[in-house]
């Protein structure tokens, strides 16, 4: 159960897990930094929703409150433009009506040298038609001495006695110019040198003379008015022509216009009028000016050449009869423009989009603390919640796993819940009783081997008990069947008797030599067999060893040769028994599997190797030799070669098992090299203390 144990204790490695508290704060600073991210888009996408939303609507409305104040202030200048034709026309009619005629007997002079109509009933006009006479006078002393000027006093004096009234309001004033005299309708005494304009200033005209137009604006010092004259031509017959006209005053509308439309105002709009000549007639920072201005003040005075760059514009932009909004990246504001009706004035409301920006910078703001507020809540909630549902549960998993893992297989664990972290409990909790279970069987079947181990080591050692006394117990009868046998053949004895006698004394020797085998086996197996070294002259053990299958090796027509390699060490500390059993195990094999040929020993030592000489005594022969695949089953105990030759002769396939051991004690081993058909090299290494 490595993977359920805390990290503490699992410090590196594929299976180390991260401490549970670690993830519960990265799984929270993963999800705190996708609201954050969500949260920044929302308030983004919130940002440019309410500045793209804010911004159409200011444009419409700027459009319709722009094109709305326009059609109102210019419908008074409209009103004006009808007046003024109005009053001309009817002039006319009335002055052709009176053809030739000379009116002179319906003038009179009055006592106080003043011109008025004689009325019918022989009674005086009223106040408003003296008022009109008296204007006369500074001009006119005495009754017009041409009948012309007579003719255009009556027309005058009548219109003034029956429209005068409806002419003339508050702001607006009509007047006829004779040009001898002017006739004012207003209701205030006006000096007529006080208005020069009505002909100096309209002697270059050349406009349509059928149309009204316009002058543009001035102050009059007189009745301290900001004025605007609309003026008619082709006016009775006179040379030069006589006009008639209104004068508007502009102060109220220009009041209005920048009433509330300060930099200040609560929109933060900037209302301005611009004639056609590019002055600025109102603006807000010279609001306080207007009063004191000695006429209109000229645009260059607004700093800002950009804006003045976008005015111009406008004028070329804005339709004859109509509204234009601009968008102008260089001001950053929206434009509204419309011309108004009259004197030709461009009204203009400067909206800057920073307005816009700080409003939606605002709305997006209180989206994010919002967002922000909530989220750090929604946050402190999530991290108690996980805490209490997954992190201390998890611990509590971790502390489970960590006993199972210590081998107490008891726990068990909460599984009331029913969601993921339940199912976990509830698998830990199988997986505990599964191991538990498990472990149990383990030890039980551990017990059920122990017991048949220990049962087959105790038959083991029995079966090489009765083997090795057996062997022991054959021993005996078997030498003494040998030595009778031996002592047989020593005494007179016939031809057959004696061949008898011999075949008798060397099966026996070979049952002597398989019970020797068994016996070695059993005690090496036993681990009872122990050698007994001692200073031995090992090529005289080896020589006279070969020589003792040297008969043998005659018999079947072998070659036999010992070898000595001359620098030999005199002396070793070996069991001379046990070498020459290894010897003779070997050699013997090397003559019953050779037909042909002959068998070589060599003896020699290669070296020292940790103050003992490593001895190779090598046993060739030109046998059958060994198939490659063969070659490492042998020496394991009973082992003989399949369906070989090995089978026809006599063996117990201990020989090589018994070698092996013995070369073991030896601190050697068993090399065998061979090549099939051509003979087999069986070397015994022996390492072995030399000896002084
Ligand atoms: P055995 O008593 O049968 O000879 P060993 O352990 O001495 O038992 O030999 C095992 C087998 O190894 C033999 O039966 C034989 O098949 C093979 N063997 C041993 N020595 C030689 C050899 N020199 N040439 C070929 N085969 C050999």
């Amino acid at each position: 159960m490595p993977d359920a144990r805390p990290a503490a204790h699992v410090p590196s490695g594929p299976h180390a897990v991260l401490p549970p508290q670690s993830l519960t704060g990265r799984a929270l600073l993963m999800m705190g930094l996708r609201i954050t991210l969500l949260l920044l888009t929302v308030t983004t996408l919130s940002y440019l929703h309410v500045y793209s939303s804010a911004r159409r609507a200011t444009f419409e409305d700027l459009r319709q409150t722009v094109d709305l104040q326009g059609r109102l202030e210019g419908s008074q200048f409209l009103h004006a433009e009808r007046q003024t034709t109005m009053v001309r026309d009817e002039f006319n009619r009335r002055l052709a009506l009176l053809g030739d005629r000379d009116p002179a007997d319906e003038l009179e002079r009055t006592t106080d040298g003043r011109i008025r109509v004689r009325s019918a009933s022989g009674e005086q006009s009223g106040d408003q038609q003296i008022r009109a006479i008296a204007q006369l006078d500074p001009l006119v002393q005495k009754m017009p001495e041409t009948p012309d000027l007579r003719r255009r006093l009556l027309v005058s004096l009548r219109l003034l006695d029956q429209w005068g009234t409806l002419l003339t309001n508050p702001f607006c004033c009509s007047f006829i110019s004779l040009p001898e005299a002017t006739i004012s309708f207003s209701p205030a005494p006006q000096s007529p040198a006080a208005d020069p304009h009505r002909f100096a200033a309209l002697d270059d005209s050349a406009v349509n003379p059928e149309a009204a137009r316009w002058t543009g604006i001035r102050y009059d010092d007189e009745i301290n008015e900001w004025l605007v004259t609309c003026v008619a031509e082709r006016v009775g017959t006179a040379t030069p022509p006589m006009r008639a006209g209104v004068d508007v005053e502009v102060a109220d509308f220009i009041g209005r216009t920048m009433g509330g439309a300060s930099r200040d105002s609560a929109d933060g709009t900037i209302n301005m009028i611009v004639d056609a000549q590019r002055r600025l007639i109102a603006h807000p920072d010279f609001a306080r000016r207007i009063g004191l201005a000695n006429g209109a003040l000229p645009l260059r005075e607004l700093d800002d050449a950009e804006l003045t760059a976008v005015i111009e514009a406008a004028f070329l932009q804005v339709p004859e009869h109509g509204t234009t909004v601009i968008e102008t990246p260089p001001v950053n504001a929206l434009i509204g423009v419309t011309r108004i009706p009259g004197p030709g004035w461009l009204y203009v409301a400067i909206h800057p989009t920073s307005l816009l920006s700080d409003s939606a910078f605002a709305t997006a703001r209180m989206v994010l603390l919002l967002g922000g507020g909530s989220l750090i809540i929604e946050l402190a909630i999530l991290a108690y919640i996980l805490h209490q549902q997954i992190a201390r549960p998890i611990a509590s998993f971790v502390a489970a796993t960590d006993r199972v893992s210590r081998g107490d297989f008891a726990v068990r664990l909460d599984h009331q819940r029913e969601d993921e972290l339940g199912q976990l409990a509830r698998s830990i909790n199988r997986m505990a009783k599964g191991v538990s279970e498990r472990d149990a069987a383990i030890a039980k079947q551990f017990q059920e081997l122990d017991h048949a181990k220990r049962t087959a080591e105790h038959a083991n050692q029995a079966k090489a008990e009765f083997l090795g006394t057996m062997s022991h117990e054959l021993r005996t009868p078997l030498n003494g069947v040998i030595g009778m046998t031996e002592l047989l053949i020593t005494t007179p004895l016939s031809v057959l008797q004696r061949e008898y006698a011999e075949t008798i004394s060397l099966s026996g020797r070979s049952l002597l030599g398989i019970i020797d085998d068994i016996l070695d086996f059993t005690r090496l197996n036993a681990g009872k067999l122990r050698l007994d070294p001692r200073p031995s002259d090992l090529a005289q053990v080896v020589t006279e060893g070969a020589a003792l299958l040297c008969a043998d090796s005659s018999k079947k027509g072998l070659s036999l040769t010992v070898h000595v390699s001359p620098d030999f060490p005199q002396r070793v500390y070996a069991d001379p028994a046990r070498v020459r059993q290894v010897l003779i195990n070997l050699l013997s094999n090397a003559i019953k599997f050779t037909k042909q040929g002959g068998v070589a020993v060599n003896l020699h030592c290669v070296g020292l190797i940790d103050g003992k000489a490593e001895i190779h005594l090598a046993i060739e022969d030109t046998g059958e030799g060994i198939a490659a695949d063969q070659l490492p089953l042998l020496g394991e105990r009973f082992f003989q070669l399949d369906g070989s030759y090995a089978r026809h002769h006599n063996g117990t396939g201990l020989g090589l098992a018994i070698t092996k051991s013995l070369l073991a004690l030896m601190d050697g081993a068993l090399l065998i090299t061979s090549t099939p058909g051509s003979g087999s090299t069986f070397t015994a290494v022996m390492r072995l203390r030399l000896s002084t």
